[in-house]
């Protein structure tokens, strides 16, 4: 619960931080530290354009994330056109702005801006459900292991925790975003 915890922390954290990534000066502001930047596609001006911010950590040096849909990319190569690679992997809303940024109206901003929480808010909505579904899953097992240990019992196989047959999820931008390890 704690990582969870941390997990959302985290996640406000970004969800406020990323407004001021509109701008694509602040986006380009976060790739000091970009492995490529010569005699390449995704060079950082042409990742900031295409709404990237750069997200390195210890394992992973070259991951770059949309700051607005929250796809994350990595394994970068020279070759590779950010833009083209953003958009034929989702439609992101901001990619598809039909006017500059700056030109848009109040109105049309605030429309932006609820779809870019809309997002943040799924993502989170989908981590605290898969972290409730694990530790159910480790204290059942908990349980089980104690009983058996306790009392020589042969547990039955799992219930399902609903009588619904299973929906199937439809592709969201953070399940397609795991890492893309295709490229
Ligand atoms: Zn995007």
């Amino acid at each position: 619960m704690e990582r969870l915890l941390e997990e959302l922390a985290l996640a406000s954290k970004h969800l406020s931080d990323f407004k001021d990534m509109y701008e694509y000066k602040n986006r380009l502001k976060t790739f000091t530290k970009w492995p490529f930047t010569e005699n390449c596609k995704c060079t950082p001006e042409n990742m900031a354009k295409a709404g990237f911010i750069h997200c390195p950590n210890a394992n992973q040096p070259d991951v770059a994330k949309c700051f607005f849909c929250l796809i994350e990319l990595e394994c970068w190569e020279p070759k590779d056109d950010p833009w083209e690679e953003h958009t034929k992997r989702h439609s992101c809303g901001f990619l598809s702005l039909t006017k500059p940024f700056d030109d848009l109206t109040m109105e049309e901003y605030y429309m932006l801006e609820m779809t870019r929480l809309r997002t943040f808010l799924c993502k989170i909505g989908r981590s605290v459900i898969k972290a409730f579904e694990e530790e159910v899953a480790a204290t059942r097992q908990r349980l089980v292991d104690n009983f058996v240990s306790k009392h020589q019992y042969t547990p039955l196989p799992p219930v399902p925790l609903q009588a619904d047959p299973p929906v199937q999820h439809s592709e969201s931008s953070y399940s397609q975003s795991k890492r893309i390890q295709e490229k």
